[in-house]
C-alpha cells in the first residue's frame, strides 16, 4: 500500500455515543474529496462500547481504517501523539471524534495546504458570542503571543492540518506534556487559518473539567516559554532597585538634617529588608534561569529543522 494523501487523525474516549454519527459523515466526507486517505482512530482506553464499535467499522472499512487501541487513557494529546506515529500521509489532519468541528470542513483545510502552507489552522466562526467574552479572549490570546510567539486565533479548535515534515518533527520531540498544535505551529514554517463552521457536541458530554482547561492553558505557556521563570528576576530587579532609592533618599534626608546616632544613622530595618527581599527574588530568578535551561534541553525537541539541502549527488 502506497502512503495516501491525507491521514485524518482522531482521539477517542467514551465516545460510544456520537461515534456512529462520526462515521457516517466522515467517510462520505473524504471519499468526496477525491483524494487517497487513511483514518486512524486512537483509543484513548475508553471503558465503553467504543471498541467494539472502531472494530466494527475497522471491519467495514479496511483499506481506509487503522485504529490504534492504548491500554490506559493517556489524553488526547498522547492520543494524537500515537495518531501521528502510525499515520501515513503526506498530510495529516486532526479531528475530535464528537463531531463539534464538522468533518466537512477537511477539505477546506487540504485546500489551503495546496496554497503552499505546511500549517493550518482553524478558527471556530462565532455567533453567539458576547462582546465581552469576544474581548476577554482576544486579550487571553494577545498575552499567549506575546509569551510564547504563538499565533493561534483559536487555541480550542483541534481541527488541524499538519504537513508530514511537521508531524515528523512532533514525533521526534520527546516531551510529556505537551499541546500538540503549539507544537506543531512552532515547526511550521507557513502556517495558516481557515474559518471553520461550529456546532454543539453531537453527543455525550465534554471529557473536559474547567480544571483540565486550567491545566491546558498553563502547559501551554510553560512549555514554549520561561518568561515565568524569569519574571522573578526582573521584579527582584525592581524591587532592590525602588527600596534602594527610597533608602539612599532616607540617610540623605536623616545626615541633612542631623538624625542618627553615630553608624546608626545608615540603619533602616524595612528598607534593608525590603533591598533583601529583592536580592532573594532575582536569586529565585535566577535559578529559575537554570531550571529553564534544563527544561528546554530534557524536552530534546529538535533544535532546528532543515528543509533542504543543496548540494551535488554524490556516487556511492
Ligand atoms: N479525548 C481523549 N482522551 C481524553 C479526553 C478526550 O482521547 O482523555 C478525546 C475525545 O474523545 C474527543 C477529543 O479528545 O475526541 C476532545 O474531547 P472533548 O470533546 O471532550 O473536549 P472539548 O471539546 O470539550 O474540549
Ligand atoms: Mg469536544
Amino acid at each position: 500500500m502506497s502512503a495516501p494523501e491525507v491521514s485524518v487523525v482522531i482521539p477517542v474516549y467514551n465516545e460510544e455515543d456520537v461515534l456512529e454519527a462520526l462515521f457516517s459523515r466522515l467517510y462520505p466526507a473524504l471519499d468526496a474529496l477525491g483524494r487517497s486517505y487513511e483514518i486512524v482512530f486512537v483509543n484513548d482506553g475508553s471503558r465503553d462500547r467504543s471498541v467494539a464499535m472502531l472494530r466494527e467499522q475497522y471491519q467495514r472499512r479496511p483499506e481506509v481504517t487503522r485504529v490504534v487501541l492504548f491500554n490506559g487513557n493517556f489524553g488526547q494529546h498522547m492520543a494524537i501523539m500515537a495518531g501521528f506515529e502510525y499515520a501515513r500521509g503526506e498530510r495529516v489532519v486532526t479531528l475530535d471524534a464528537d463531531l463539534q468541528n464538522p468533518p466537512e470542513e477537511i477539505g477546506n483545510l487540504i485546500a489551503k495546504m495546496d496554497e503552499g502552507h505546511d500549517y493550518v489552522g482553524s478558527v471556530r466562526r462565532r455567533r453567539h458570542d458576547v462582546a465581552w467574552r469576544r474581548l476577554a479572549s482576544r486579550a487571553m490570546n494577545r498575552l499567549r503571543e506575546r509569551l510564547t510567539h504563538i499565533r493561534m486565533t483559536d487555541q480550542g479548535c483541534m481541527l488541524r492540518a499538519y504537513d508530514k515534515a511537521i508531524v515528523d518533527a512532533i514525533r521526534s520531540s520527546r516531551e510529556v506534556s505537551t499541546y500538540i498544535p503549539a507544537l506543531g505551529y512552532s515547526f511550521s514554517q507557513n502556517p495558516a487559518e481557515v474559518e471553520v463552521e461550529h456546532e454543539e457536541r453531537a453527543a455525550g458530554e465534554s471529557k473536559y473539567s474547567l480544571y483540565k482547561l486550567i491545566r491546558l492553558n498553563f502547559d501551554l505557556v510553560t512549555g514554549f516559554s520561561v518568561v515565568p521563570l524569569q519574571l522573578f528576576s526582573i521584579f527582584g530587579i525592581a524591587v532592590s532597585l525602588v527600596s534602594i532609592a527610597i533608602y539612599l533618599v532616607v540617610i540623605a534626608k536623616r545626615i541633612a538634617l542631623g538624625e542618627g546616632d553615630g553608624l546608626w544613622v545608615i540603619w533602616d530595618r524595612d528598607i534593608l529588608t525590603f533591598i533583601l527581599i529583592g536580592i532573594v527574588l532575582f536569586g529565585l530568578g535566577l535559578v529559575g534561569e537554570y531550571v529553564g535551561r534544563i527544561y528546554q534541553q530534557v524536552r530534546e525537541r529538535p533544535r532546528y529543522l532543515v528543509q533542504a539541502v543543496l548540494e551535488p549527488k554524490r556516487d556511492a
